[in-house]
């Protein structure tokens, strides 16, 4: 088999593990993992770990090997993970790389990633809070656009609320503004391929994210069955005794190592509480708003994980076919995806078509059509949006209405893009304006005559 890698993508609580093993098994390969809190040594609960006994013998690198404060960039983990790539192909194997965060997966895929900027924020939970801001008035959402990317806003009308806050998304998922992304996306420097590996098989396990919310819930509910807070409390002793060191002394980080995962901080009001108190009523309620946020921010993060994959990763995708076409490719990448949305069809449609795909895949660098195995891809392999993007970026226009102009005592007029031009030429406003400039100019050498009152047409 040529030098290919696979790597399975998706949302948190999807199976990713489960079929990272199934993959092994059946292609002799060995598992990277691709999440930022797994590589962390404790809170196996939490990060959801898979266990040892359920890991059937096959290899997990990259894994529950970093003490709970280390710090750990995307840029350690390509490091780490190319070079344990190189080694499992000498071993003749195959690498599948199973992981949640994507920015490791992006980068780790591609060269010069866009991704791999400074000002890129690693840690792609911290947004919860800022996030808060999407939910704004659209005023007060233009403007933080206009703060953070004056480019893009100019483009959009502030009353647009869907592009003026998925302009602001894509900043704060990334650090880089939108325009940044679409004018670099269009550089011919990074249309020329960049893939680091000849044969990359993508799958991206997909659930109906109903389906999935009542699947992360009831984990979330077996993980207190199965020790939560006895881990927790572990972690939380380790700090406070000093056995585990943290940037702030004897006190968690929230924004930084372990101390990110989802479940941790959720919890730190009812632990303190349950250490002073023995008010039953009054614990209860805490633990159980605990559960409540952190089921939210569950949620809320397999939404990111997401809107990631079709807003970036399947663009970058994109990309690549286009670069096949015109034969500046470097290597074949291809993104299937995988409906996990019911267990109990797991293995015809999620095992099986995975092995199938990976082994044509990879043997001739060609296989099926990803619309051709699931009826779904179709609408969900989709990332026509920043090509629209790039379009606007480059097409879209300020006009300027001198005729309106000259009726809103002289400030200036402003539309916003073509369409949007167009349809204000063909407008009443507009045209009544135009045929009054005109009387005017003929009768009245361009004045405005003295019986005009100019707040009846505005
Ligand atoms: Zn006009």
């Amino acid at each position: 088999m040529q030098k290919g890698v696979i790597a399975i993508i998706g949302t948190t609580g999807v199976g990713k593990s489960d079929l990272g093993i199934q993959l092994a098994k059946t292609l002799q390969g060995e598992i990277i993992n691709g999440d930022s809190m797994q590589v962390y040594k404790g809170l196996d609960i939490i990060t959801n770990k898979i266990p040892l006994n359920e890991q059937e013998g096959i290899p997990h690198h990259l894994m529950d090997f970093l003490d709970p404060h280390q710090e750990y960039q995307v840029t350690d983990f390509t490091k780490d993970a190319l070079r344990i790539i190189k080694e499992i192909h000498n071993r003749q194997r195959i690498p599948i790389i199973v992981g949640g965060t994507n920015y490791y997966i992006q980068s780790l895929l591609w060269k010069d990633s866009l991704i791999e900027g400074d000002s890129f924020n690693t840690n792609d939970k911290k947004s919860d809070v800022d996030e808060e801001i999407l939910d704004a008035k659209p005023e007060v959402v233009y403007k933080r656009l206009q703060e953070v990317d004056p480019v893009m806003a100019s483009k959009w009308h502030c009353n647009d609320t869907r592009r003026v806050r998925r302009s602001l998304q894509i900043y704060m998922e990334t650090g880089k503004p939108h325009s940044e992304w679409i004018k670099e996306q269009n550089d011919p420097k990074e249309k020329a391929s960049s893939l680091r590996f000849s044969r990359t098989c993508i799958f991206w396990l997909y659930s109906d994210l109903e389906v999935l919310d009542h699947r992360l819930n009831s984990r979330i509910d077996r993980m207190i069955k199965s020790g939560l807070f006895e881990e927790i409390n572990y972690l939380r002793n380790s700090v406070k005794t000093g056995k585990i060191q943290t940037p702030l002394g004897n006190k968690e980080d929230f924004t930084r190592g372990i101390w990110q995962a989802i479940g941790y901080k959720e919890f730190e009001q009812y632990l303190t509480a349950v250490e002073g108190s023995n008010d039953a009523p009054y614990l209860n309620t805490l633990k159980t708003q605990g559960i409540e946020s952190m089921k939210v921010a569950t949620h809320r993060y397999a939404r990111t994980q997401i809107r990631w994959i079709r807003n970036k990763l399947l663009y970058k995708c994109q990309q690549e076919s286009l670069n096949n076409r015109n034969e500046q490719h470097s290597g074949n990448i291809r993104i299937y995806l995988l409906d996990a949305t019911s267990l109990e069809t797991w293995n015809q449609e999620v095992r099986d078509k995975a092995i199938a795909v990976a082994k044509e895949f990879l043997e001739n660098g060609i296989g099926p059509n990803p619309t051709s195995i699931n009826s779904r891809a179709k609408d969900l392999l989709k990332s026509k949006k920043d090509m629209n993007d790039l379009e606007i970026l480059n097409n879209w226009t300020k006009y300027h209405c001198n005729i309106c102009t000259i009726f809103n005592d002289n400030i200036p007029v402003i539309i916003n893009g073509n369409y949007e031009w167009n349809q204000h030429l063909k407008s009443r406003k507009h045209k009544s304006k135009l045929k009054l400039k005109k009387q005017f100019d003929e009768n009245y050498n361009g004045q405005f005559p003295p019986w005009f009152n100019k707040k009846k047409i505005i």
